[in-house]
């Protein structure tokens, strides 16, 4: 089927959540894992990319988001969607900036919209200041991300630096005033030569508004949230046919993991939640890994019922963070973390495990690395931007939910198996 609408996304789990968001529809969306290395073949009606390029460095990050440009321009992909994080997580140098300039570029557009709004998570944007709940951005705990540290709140302050060309705002009185007027200023500021607009939204009424006026636009960037009506506003005017809907979920043995690299205040909630409810669990530390590896890891793992949905995590306190990164450096512990992860994560494959629960986004890379998944298809969502996904691993059929750092709620590990049983 030819595509309809391209997505590249800046993380695993940002494609999950977007990926999750376009499915809300019905509509069939297929994600895959980097720049397929083969031409586009058997492609549905909304692909998505997730590229591994948040914290690349900006030159890598703007190359591989133009391969995959390519790849959906040759899906027949002709609108499309660079997404990246919903608290903007990006330093000075980019990346988004960069890969924004870099796709309007080859897509010959001279301007663009910036909207990481996700109401229904928190993150709302007002007179070019983005809010996390009640708090601005950079007094939110994204104030001390161990690797994009979000120090200003202000969204034209934030980008101004990572592009070469004006920065603009439409606030939300405009926005409230409907698309046509939305419309208007974004012509207005087009004929001032402003490239980059920023565009407030408070509310899922308020993305309605902006998808609405910038449907037809070649390319849209933001968040998740902003994007989720375009496959209704495609299906009721025909852009997107009835023959475009998602297929019915597989069934699939119950045998669960639990793998948790995420360090958030919200995963360090949903583990200590999952532990209290008597979930085997077992915790790696990184200064362990260093001496002994995951072995350990692995053969408790291999002592485990997997029908009782172990969990392996590694999430801790921002002090205990800071205490391993202090002595192994951030790269390298965070690294052995993940490869620790993702050892075990084979491990229960091998052992008969067919569901597996991931939290942490740079955590979901390399789980997903090791299970050599390249395509997955999207099913229920679990929290708003999770949806479980189905995929292939060696030759077994297994179900995958990515979940980034803040998403979901405290009992998300248990709210992930009820609903994969009702899916
Ligand atoms: P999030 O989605 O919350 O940002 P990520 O998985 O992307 O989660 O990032 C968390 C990073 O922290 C990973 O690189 C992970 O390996 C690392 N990490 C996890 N646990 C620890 C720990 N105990 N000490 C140091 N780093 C850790």
């Amino acid at each position: 089927m030819t595509t309809v609408l391209g997505c590249i996304a800046d993380d695993f789990t940002g494609a999950t959540d977007i990926a999750g968001l376009l499915a809300r529809s019905g509509v069939r969306v297929s994600l895959r894992i980097g720049v397929p290395s083969v031409p586009p073949r058997d492609t549905v009606a909304i692909e998505v990319i997730a590229l591994k390029s948040r914290t690349a460095p900006v030159s890598e990050a703007v190359s591989e988001t133009r391969a995959a440009l390519r790849w959906l321009q040759a899906a027949g992909a002709q609108r499309f969607f660079w997404k990246y994080c919903s608290t903007f997580d990006s330093t000075a140098k980019g990346n988004i900036g960069p890969v924004a300039e870099a796709l309007m570029e080859d897509l010959g557009t001279d301007q663009i919209i910036y909207c990481p709004a996700f109401p229904e998570n928190g993150r709302s944007i007002f007179m070019g200041n983005l809010f996390v709940g009640r708090q601005p951005l950079a007094e939110s705990p994204m104030r001390s991300h161990p690797l994009t540290p979000m120090r200003d709140s202000n969204l034209i302050r934030l980008l101004e630096p990572q592009v070469t060309r004006p920065v603009g705002l439409v606030d939300h009185f405009t926005v409230a005033r409907g698309p046509e007027a939305l419309r208007t200023e974004l012509g207005a500021l087009r004929d001032q030569g402003v490239a980059h607009v920023v565009v407030d939204a408070v509310a899922n009424s308020d993305l309605v508004v902006i998808a609405e006026a910038c449907r037809d636009m070649p390319l849209m960037t933001g968040g998740s949230a902003v994007a989720m009506p375009l496959p209704g506003l495609y299906l009721a005017d025909g852009t997107l046919s009835a023959d475009a809907f998602k297929q019915k979920a597989p069934r699939l043995a119950v045998k669960t993991i639990v793998l948790s690299g995420s360090c958030s205040e919200m995963t360090n909630m949903q583990v200590n939640d999952y532990t209290h409810r008597g979930a085997p669990a077992y915790r790696l530390d990184p200064l362990e890994l260093t001496k002994s590896g995951p072995q350990t890891a692995i053969d408790w793992l291999s002592q485990q019922e997997l029908i009782r949905a172990p969990i392996l995590y590694a999430t801790t306190d921002r002090a205990s963070v800071k205490v391993a990164q202090d002595m192994l450096g951030v790269a390298q512990a965070g690294e052995i973390v993940e490869q620790a992860l993702a050892a075990c994560a084979v491990a229960a494959r091998d052992a008969g495990a067919r569901r597996f629960i991931v939290a942490g986004g740079e955590t979901s890379g390399a789980v997903t690395k090791a299970l050599e998944i390249n395509q997955l298809d999207i099913g229920a969502e679990i929290a708003p931007g999770v949806p479980w996904t189905f995929c292939h691993s060696r030759r077994h059929q297994i179900a995958l939910a990515l979940k980034s750092g803040n998403f979901g709620t405290e009992s998300f590990f248990s709210d992930a198996q009820a609903k994969l049983e009702t899916a």
